[in-house]
């Protein structure tokens, strides 16, 4: 069923692992997609490789105000339209508390956090006046749980989640529903080096005893795009093969 069909999603962080399987699952739903990554050329590449016509691909660093807003408007015009956001854009700067520099936890709050910030005050403004639109913010279970060695990551992605629900209640007069997807461990470029040994303990502590893949967390985002999902708001959906519970 192509149930995004004629609407324009955007996404952040679209270019490789996580994002790149939403970007696809949302162009199969019939969306046309805006893949946005700091890698501009590849952003693109990855554009022009989706299934379905007229996508886009944009070189930006959300934890930018000025470039998101500027990106925003020029999606809006290229595409139409800007109906679902996607704030996925992620980075990790991993260290004990001790050892977290300031930029450490500078980088990352501005990408994770700020950036989505960014990204939903400049693209919110057109889905009120449209009376409608879907913005997933991708947070993670290290935003529920905390987790050593992440105090900055798991910081951004509580954050994240406190901001989904605060726009969830601001938007929700006006049409546009915000909820955030927490994905537990997941195959990508940001959990490659992990050694095997602390794979298979890490599966070991998850029901379905194994890592996730991206494939499993782009159909829940699809859903919550979708008319499936037009009375849920402000909620976060836990992806993570029952690790957590
Ligand atoms: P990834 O493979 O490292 O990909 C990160 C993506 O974000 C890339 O497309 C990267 O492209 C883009 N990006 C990074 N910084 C950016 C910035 N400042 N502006 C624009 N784009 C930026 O990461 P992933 O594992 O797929 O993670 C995706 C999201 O899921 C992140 O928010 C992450 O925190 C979250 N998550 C991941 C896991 C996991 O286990 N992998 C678990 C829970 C949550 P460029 O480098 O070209 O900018």
């Amino acid at each position: 069923m192509a149930e995004l069909q004629g609407q324009v999603a955007l996404v952040t962080g679209g270019s490789r692992g996580i994002g790149l399987g939403i970007a696809r699952e949302l162009a199969e739903a019939g969306a046309r997609v805006a893949v946005v990554a700091r890698d501009g050329a590849r952003a693109q590449a990855v554009a022009a490789e989706l299934p379905g016509e007229g996508h886009r691909g944009y070189g930006c660093d959300v934890a930018d105000p000025e470039a998101t807003a500027a990106l925003v408007k020029r999606v809006e015009e290229e595409l139409g339209s800007l109906d679902v956001l996607v704030n996925n854009a992620g980075v990790t700067r991993d260290n004990l508390l001790m050892r977290l520099k300031d930029d450490d936890w500078t980088a990352v709050m501005d990408t994770n956090l700020r950036g989505a910030f960014n990204l939903i005050r400049a693209a919110s403004r057109g889905m009120m006046k449209r009376r409608a639109g879907r913005i997933v913010n991708i947070t993670s279970v290290v935003g529920i749980t905390g987790n050593k060695g992440q105090a900055n990551y798991a910081a951004s992605k509580a954050g994240l989640i406190g901001l989904t629900k605060s726009v969830a209640k601001e938007l929700g007069s006006r049409g546009v529903l915000v909820n955030a997807v927490a994905p537990g461990y997941i195959e990508t470029d940001m959990t490659s080096d992990l050694p095997e040994a602390a794979r298979t303990a890490l599966s070991s502590q998850i029901a379905l005893e194994r890592l996730g893949r991206p494939e499993d967390i782009a159909p829940v985002v699809r859903f919550l795009a979708g008319p499936g999902a037009s009375y849920i708001t402000g909620q976060v959906v836990v992806v993570d093969g029952g690790m957590v519970m």
